[in-house]
C-alpha cells in the first residue's frame, strides 16, 4: 500500500487519483487544517482509499498507520506552503514541516518502510543566478518555507547514507489547473495563486485582480512563471515510485514545463478562456518574488520519461470549470 500525507490537499489528492487510477490501494493521512474532508468524500468514490486523520507532530498518530497498515512506499505532501506567512512565523513553518517530517522518517524507519517521494520546490534555489534552472543550480532558499523544504531533502540524504532510507524529490515549479472530472481541484483558505485569484475576479465579476509589480525587468515588466498542469504533476508522482520500485536509489528531479508565462499573458489567457474582461490593478512589488522562474526539466525527462504534456490553456480551463463547483 501507499501512504500519501497531505492526500486532502491540492497536489495530493491529485496524486491520489493518479495512484488509484492505476490501481493502488491508498491510505491517505492528514491532518485537514488546510486539506478538506470533502476532498477525501470524493477520493472515496473513487477507489479504495483509507483515510487516517492525524497531525504528523504527533509521532503516536503516524506509528500507529505503519503498525495497522502493510505500507511499502510513502509520498509526502503533509506541510505548511505559504511563503509570507512562513516569514511573519517560521516557529510554525520550522515546527509543522521539520519536526513532523521527522517524525515520519523515524517512524518509517521504526517500521522498515525505506521509500519515499518528497515534495521539493524550485524555491529551494533561491534566486536565479542563471536560467532555466537545473537541479545543480546552487542552493540558497530566500525565505523559511524554501529553507525548510531545502533541509528536509539534507535530512534524507543523511537518512539515505544511515539508515537506506531511498528517496525522490521532486522539485515543483508552479502547479496549476484541475481535475479534468472536477473531483478535484485547488483551494486554499485563504487563496493567494495567481489563478485561482484571476478565476474568483471573473467569476464575481466586481472583483479586480490585482498584479503585484509591472516594474521588473521582463518583456512586460511582470513576473514570469513555469506553470505545469496538475494532472501532470499527479503523473510525475508515479513515475517516481516505479523509478524507485525499480531501482531503489535516491535522486531528485525539477518538475516544470521549461516554459514561461508572465502574469499579465496568464491573466489574457484567463480572460480568452472565460470570454470576460476583468479589472486590473496594478500593486507594489509582493514581497520574496523572484523575477523569473524557470525550470530545465530535461532530467525527469532523461530518467524518469516524465515530461509535460498539457498546456497552461488547457490548466485554466479545468482550474475554471473546478472554480465554479467551489462554495
Ligand atoms: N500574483 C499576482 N497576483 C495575485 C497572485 C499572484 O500578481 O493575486 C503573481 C505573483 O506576484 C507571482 C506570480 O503571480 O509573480 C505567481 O504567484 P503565485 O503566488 O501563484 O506562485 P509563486 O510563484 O509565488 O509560487
Amino acid at each position: 500500500m501507499i501512504l500519501i500525507t497531505g492526500g486532502a490537499g491540492y497536489i495530493g489528492s491529485h496524486t491520489v487519483i493518479n495512484f488509484l487510477e492505476a490501481g493502488y490501494d491508498v491510505v491517505i493521512f492528514d491532518s485537514l487544517e488546510n486539506g478538506h474532508a470533502e476532498t477525501i468524500e470524493s477520493l472515496k468514490l473513487i477507489g479504495n482509499i483509507h483515510f487516517i486523520k492525524g497531525d504528523l507532530k504527533n509521532i503516536q498518530d503516524i506509528e500507529n498507520v505503519f503498525k495497522n497498515y502493510s505500507i511499502d512506499t510513502v509520498v509526502h505532501f503533509a506541510g505548511f506552503i505559504q511563503v509570507e506567512e512562513s516569514v511573519k512565523n517560521p516557529s510554525k513553518y520550522y515546527r509543522n514541516n521539520i519536526i513532523g517530517s521527522l517524525n515520519l522518517f523515524d517512524s518509517m524507519i521504526k517500521y522498515n518502510v525505506k521509500k519515499i517521494i518528497f515534495s521539493s520546490t524550485c524555491a529551494i534555489y533561491g534566486k536565479p543566478q542563471y536560467l532555466p534552472l537545473d537541479e545543480k543550480h546552487p542552493k540558497n532558499p530566500i525565505n523559511p518555507y524554501g529553507r525548510t523544504k531545502l533541509m528536509i531533502e539534507e535530512i534524507l540524504d543523511d537518512y539515505d547514507r544511515a539508515y537506506g532510507l531511498k528517496s525522490i524529490k521532486l522539485r515543483y515549479f508552479n502547479v496549476a489547473g484541475a481535475d479534468s472530472q472536477k473531483r478535484t481541484g485547488e483551494w486554499h483558505e485563504p487563496e493567494t495563486h495567481i489563478i485561482p485569484n484571476i478565476l474568483k475576479s471573473i467569476i464575481k465579476k466586481n472583483k479586480s485582480f490585482k498584479i503585484f509589480g509591472n516594474d521588473y525587468n521582463t518583456p512586460d515588466g511582470t513576473c514570469i512563471r513555469d506553470y505545469v498542469n496538475i494532472e501532470d504533476m499527479a503523473e510525475a508522482h508515479k513515475l517516481a515510485y516505479l523509478f524507485l520500485k525499480e531501482k531503489n536509489k535516491s535522486d531528485c528531479f525539477n518538475i516544470g514545463t521549461e516554459k514561461g508565462y508572465s502574469v499579465k499573458e496568464v491573466f489574457a489567457t484567463a480572460e480568452k478562456a472565460a470570454g470576460t474582461k476583468v479589472q486590473l490593478e496594478i500593486m507594489p512589488r509582493r514581497e520574496g518574488d523572484a523575477e523569473v522562474l524557470l525550470s530545465d526539466s530535461s532530467k525527469a525527462e532523461k530518467i524518469l520519461h516524465w515530461k509535460a504534456k498539457k498546456s497552461l490553456e488547457d490548466s485554466i480551463n479545468t482550474a475554471l470549470s473546478w472554480e465554479k463547483t467551489l462554495p
